[in-house]
């Protein structure tokens, strides 16, 4: 039998290949960055097509690096960064344009005509999700109609829509003209275009979006022995590997942070934060700004929901820092910048560039930096993009002990930010809660591989997994209470300045 899983990870910044052992442990990696295509303000773009090879060399260069054979892989799962919108041509596998990035709010006129025409509360209560510009539906939408000729095209069987996990098995699968054109029901569940309850594209809310059925791909369980097919035996693998789990990222994180008990959490820190709780096989919904989603499916069980807060700037505040503004020159540097002062000197910043998400849920807001004296320097600036991405979270801790009327003993956690060891430190005081983080921080990738060795007996079962997980590091809260009310009070001054100016 083959001795190992690997894991497609087509993130936000880059994709991946990473193969597992048995015992979870990593074997082999490697990730290319593709374009951040910004060309207007509020526009996030990506090039499918730049994607698509990116993936296609990580998979062969990880393959090469491991010293294995693709036929030693049992089996390979993808996963992806959510909403992100593909639409492209079956008879040439060309998109017709760039990818709309989830961080996209170029549909903000669309997410406030469902709300104003009296869509919202259907929504709602069938999908889980506030109308906003993250999810794929508005973004179909936007494509339908502003791409030239993508309307009749999709009339007639030529277009059809993917969210990067499709995109990559379609690719994966066939030949130029393409293989199989399914998702996840996790994906699925972040188009705005799914029941949650049926687990299947909703007649009525096709209508509301004019979306035609024919463009949209098949439902499959996230971890499923037949539905996804095999790897083409052309380039990437050369060989026939079977694809036997597919989840989104932030559901593949949840499943490589083993939170398979109702009541069990984890927080990722990527591009943006999403904290996930899993509430077990009902959906539970939210009063309090969360968003509810399937957290995963694995073959005929019942699915299992979760309860998100999503945030979308996070990691994205210190690539800002880098890249736009240039006061440091990698992102690790953040950390070194922000221990030359001994706090943020009460500055705040509120990265609103895509809107706020959990919970707030305004695509109108936008970004603010208050509190500043000319006393300031970049360190201060940097330390407050720091408490910035910890402040975020707190928000959304809150609101899901108000929800679902949890405590949070621990905070598991995982993702690229997390290395930042000043971060960490200052979750925990912000939250005042420790923070835990595995020592297999590539949770997201270890979720996919998890959930296709699943579906092929390489793991017997969830019990197995869960003896994988060892916690690395852990980081104790050292605040005082009355320091961590204070901070925390200003940070809901500062959210609501980017909120009043857009009123
Ligand atoms: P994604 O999967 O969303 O592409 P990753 O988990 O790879 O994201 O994390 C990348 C993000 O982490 C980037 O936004 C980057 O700015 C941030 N990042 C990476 N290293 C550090 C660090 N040492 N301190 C703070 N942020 C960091």
């Amino acid at each position: 039998m083959a001795d190992f899983v690997g894991a497609v990870d087509q993130g936000t910044t880059s994709s991946r290949f990473m193969i597992f052992d048995h015992d979870g442990n990593e074997v082999a990696r490697h990730q290319l960055e593709h374009s951040q295509v910004l060309p207007r303000p509020g526009w996030v773009e990506h090039d499918p097509v730049e994607i698509w090879e990116r993936t296609n060399v990580a998979m062969q260069n990880a393959v090469r690096r491991a010293g294995i054979a693709a036929t030693d892989l049992a089996a390979i799962g993808i996963t992806n960064q959510r909403e992100t919108t593909v639409v492209w041509d079956p008879r040439t596998g060309q998109p017709y344009c760039n990818a709309l990035v989830w961080q996209d709010t170029r549909t903000d006129r669309i997410a406030a005509a469902l709300e104003r025409d009296g869509h919202g509360e259907l929504i709602r209560r069938r999908t889980g999700l506030p109308p906003a510009t993250y999810f794929s539906g508005g973004k179909i939408k936007w494509i339908l109609e502003n791409v030239d000729g993508v309307r009749e095209a999709a009339e007639q069987g030529h277009a059809v829509f993917g969210t990067t996990d499709s995109w990559v098995l379609w690719n994966l699968t066939g030949g130029p003209r393409g293989g199989i054109h399914a998702t996840d029901v996790t994906n699925a569940s972040r188009t705005m275009l799914m029941d949650l309850e049926t687990l299947d594209w909703d007649g009525e809310l096709l209508e509301i979006f004019g979306v035609p059925r024919a463009m949209l791909p098949v439902i499959s369980a996230s971890s499923h022995p037949e539905a996804y097919g095999r790897t083409r035996t052309s380039r990437p693998l050369r060989s026939a590997v079977p694809i036997t789990g597919v989840l989104g990222d932030q559901q593949a994180a949840t499943v490589g942070q083993v939170c398979f008990g109702a009541g069990e959490a984890k927080n990722t820190y990527g591009t943006g934060n999403f904290l996930l709780l899993n509430t077990g096989t009902r959906p539970v919904r939210s009063g309090h700004g969360l968003i509810t989603t399937v957290c995963y499916r694995f073959g005929d069980q019942p699915p299992v929901y979760a309860l998100e807060g999503s945030i979308a700037v996070t990691g994205s505040a210190v690539q800002w820092l880098r890249d736009q503004l240039r006061i440091i020159t990698d992102a690790a540097e953040v950390e070194r910048l922000a221990r030359t002062v001994e706090d943020s000197g009460g500055v705040y910043f509120v990265p609103a560039f895509s809107g706020l998400f959990a919970p707030y849920w305004r695509s109108d807001a936008r970004g603010a930096i208050v509190g500043l004296a000319r006393y300031h320097t970049n360190g201060h600036l940097a330390r407050a993009t720091l408490e910035a991405i910890c402040y975020q979270s707190r928000d959304v801790v809150e609101a899901m002990q108000q929800d679902a009327g949890v405590r949070l003993d621990v905070l598991k956690v995982d993702g690229g930010v997390t290395a930042d060891e000043l971060c960490m430190q200052t979750q925990a005081d912000i939250l005042g809660v420790p923070v835990s983080r595995p020592v297999v921080a590539e949770t997201t990738a270890l979720g996919a591989a998890y959930a296709a060795g699943l579906a092929v007996g390489f793991w017997r079962d969830t019990d197995e997994l869960r003896e994988h997980w060892h916690e690395s590091r852990r980081w104790q809260p050292q605040w005082s209470d009355r320091r961590r009310a204070d901070g925390y009070a200003g940070w809901k001054k500062a959210v609501q300045r980017t909120l009043d100016w857009v009123d």
